[in-house]
């Protein structure tokens, strides 16, 4: 069964199934262009054809709308961080319903409405809800495993393939707007010398904590990358050589105030870094050769030191 409509409700996904299979259209008819048996059959076709959420949702809010006054949605999934809103917000009218499928969340869904919905229309929303959920897990699923597959497993920050989409991406949008743009690269000293000490998965720990570390130092809009085994590279939207240089040094500190315990041995890190700023006629390539470039010069400087490129 379905379970009363209230402001917070849950569509559980094999009730609406069998709903759905009740439906013989007797309802009272809707003041609408299309009927629910009309949507009924072409919303589902429509859900076939992508495995985008906001283009699952979009669908989801133009068929709705045949039957129904809204004027759009939110869409929050909490566990992938995705939130979304379609159409107009509105103050009141909206009614929320918490999407479950075999016990596991799929997501808050709040429908948007200038007007108070009918109750004869909220039970029709909820049979289209019904079918949109299979369609809306298949895409929280795919958008899951696109993730993973840009993630560094061990650190959780983005990978190569990752950084070489980033970096394609914010070099472009610096040239459009003319907007600053620095890069941070970042490996850690003797760290071969601290695995064959303390062992591989002292190593490990490390990484993982230099990984936090960065993700907590760095605004939102920034994103941090491993570039290898002991290296990392920061992106920098929107910041230019000085702001840049006062990150990498505020990261360098931070990573020598780093203990990582090994037993009753407390372990010391530290970093060398280089700092790129972009030049629109340069590639990404090239922003990324510098930063590397000035990485070496710290290196070879006496490490634990962050050094700056050259234009
Ligand atoms: P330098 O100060 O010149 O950077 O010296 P280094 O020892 O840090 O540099 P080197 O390139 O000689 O060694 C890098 C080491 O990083 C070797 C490798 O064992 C270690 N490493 C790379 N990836 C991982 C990993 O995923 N886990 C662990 N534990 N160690 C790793
Ligand atoms: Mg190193
Ligand atoms: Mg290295």
């Amino acid at each position: 069964m379905l379970p009363n409509k209230q402001d917070h409700s849950t569509v559980n996904i094999r009730a609406a199934h069998v709903r759905r299979l009740e439906f013989h259209g007797s309802r009272t008819a809707a003041p609408s262009r299309r009927t629910l048996a009309e949507v009924l059959l072409s919303l589902p076709l429509r859900l076939q054809t992508s495995l985008e959420i906001d283009r699952i949702l979009g669908f989801f809010l133009e068929e709705a709308q045949h039957l129904l006054p809204l004027s759009g949605l939110t869409y929050h999934h909490s566990e992938t961080d995705f939130h979304l809103q379609l159409g107009q917000p509105v103050e009141s009218n909206d009614v929320s319903y918490s999407l479950f499928h075999q016990g596991e969340s799929i997501g808050e869904l709040s429908l948007l409405s200038n007007e108070a919905i009918p109750e004869w229309a909220l039970d029709q929303a909820e049979q289209l809800i019904s079918c949109t959920l299979f369609p809306l897990r298949n895409a929280l699923l795919y958008r899951r495993a696109i993730q993973a597959s840009l993630k560094d497993p061990l650190t959780g920050a983005g990978n190569r393939i990752a950084l070489e989409q980033g970096l394609v991406r914010e070099t472009e949008l610096s040239r459009r707007h003319d907007q600053s743009l620095s890069v941070v690269m970042l490996d850690m000293d003797h760290f071969k010398a601290l695995n064959d000490t303390y062992g591989h998965q002292a190593g490990d720990a490390a990484l993982k904590a230099v990984a936090l570390l960065l993700k907590e130092q760095l605004r939102n809009v920034d994103m941090v990358f491993r570039f290898g085994g002991e290296e990392f590279v920061l992106v920098l939207s929107n910041t230019g050589a000085e702001a840049a240089l006062v990150v990498a040094e505020r990261i360098r500190a931070a990573v020598q105030t780093l203990c990582l315990l090994v037993g009753e041995k407390q372990v010391r890190l530290s970093a060398s870094l280089g700092c790129a700023t972009f030049m629109p006629t340069e590639s990404h390539e090239q922003l990324l050769r510098r930063a590397d470039v000035a990485l070496y010069q710290a290196k070879r400087d006496g490490r634990n030191l962050t050094r700056i490129a050259s234009a």
